[in-house]
């Protein structure tokens, strides 16, 4: 029988956050067993454990049919010109978010992109940084590290550096501050863009309209509350992202409903005080396990 095959990292941000999305999505791994190798009990799908940087090649080969990886990775692999650019974003994930950004020493004399002509530029992902600023005019050379990139200016390896930032803890520890973001990036599934094999599309298909229903639960709250009658366009309007809420009587009340709605944004605590002087009352914020739109 036909089974997919997906990439997945084996261990780091992309592993932890890809394997917690499948299980979402309903699969079920055995235990241990194989290091390389896991197999779902539950449906036609078989994952490979592998370093990130060698996904775009093992789906580009063939070697697995989808792979999940950071677009970082995906644009290096692509820019650099090997098999990569043949694949395409199958779904966008939602998670590992992070930037690439061009940083340099604080209160240092390179504060924009037109300081780094012909200075030296420390990364670990050399394709993206100069194609980013060559289109940019700039030409400046490239130092490629594969680990600890934001020692570099103090070792004076390079004058900048262009790294991944999440909160920006590891730019400020080194003294260092961001002036240009190069690349947003988040997880994505990837596939080849021509050329798969349909039963096994079909089988991906089935997993990623899943994934689509996790993803959109994750950020998506039910809220429910009571609300006074002359209050309710009022209270409504505050909703985030919210369809047409459901209003339905309370036992004995005429002057109160009771209001519930899926929200389709963030919920604050802002909003739920903003709900709160407006007179709504009992305000519950409810997260939904599984979503079909
Ligand atoms: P390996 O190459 O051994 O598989 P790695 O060191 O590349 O591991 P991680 O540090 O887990 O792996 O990063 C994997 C991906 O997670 C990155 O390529 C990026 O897409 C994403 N990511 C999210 N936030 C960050 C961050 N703050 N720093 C680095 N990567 C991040
Ligand atoms: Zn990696």
């Amino acid at each position: 029988m036909t089974r997919l095959r997906i990439a997945v990292q084996s261990k780091g941000r992309l592993s932890e956050g890809g394997m917690d999305l499948l299980k979402r999505c309903g699969l079920r791994f055995a235990y241990g067993r194989d290091k390389l190798h896991q197999s779902a009990e539950n449906m036609p799908v078989d994952l490979m454990l592998v370093r990130d940087d060698d996904i775009p090649n093992f789906v580009a080969s063939g070697a697995c049919d989808y792979g999940i990886v950071g677009e970082n990775v995906l644009k290096e692999e692509q820019l650099a010109g090997r098999r990569a650019k043949e694949l395409e974003v199958a779904l966008r994930l939602g998670f590992a978010t992070c930037t690439l950004k061009l940083a340099a020493p604080k209160g240092g004399e390179i504060t924009s992109i037109q300081d780094l002509a012909g200075k030296a530029i420390a990364t670990s992902y050399p394709a993206i940084t100069d194609a980013y600023l060559r289109e940019r005019g700039v030409v400046s050379e490239i130092v490629e590290m594969h680990g600890s990139v934001e020692v570099a200016p103090r070792l004076n390896i390079a004058a900048a550096i262009c790294d991944l930032v999440s909160s920006g803890a590891t730019l400020e520890a080194n003294g260092l501050g961001a002036f240009e973001t190069v690349l947003n990036s988040e997880a994505v599934m990837i596939r080849p863009a021509q050329n798969r094999d349909p039963a096994k599309d079909e089988i991906a298909s089935i997993l990623m309209r899943r994934a689509q229903g996790v993803i959109a639960s994750a950020q998506t709250k039910y809220i429910m509350m009571n609300a006074p009658v002359d209050r309710l366009e009022a209270i409504k309007a505050l909703l985030p992202g919210a369809e047409a809420p459901t209003v339905a009587q309370i036992a004995g009340r005429d002057d109160v409903v009771a209001l519930h709605a899926v929200c389709r944004e963030r919920v604050f605590w802002e909003t739920l005080e903003a709900l709160e002087a407006e007179g709504a009352r009992a305000i519950l914020v409810l997260p939904i396990e599984k979503m079909l739109a």
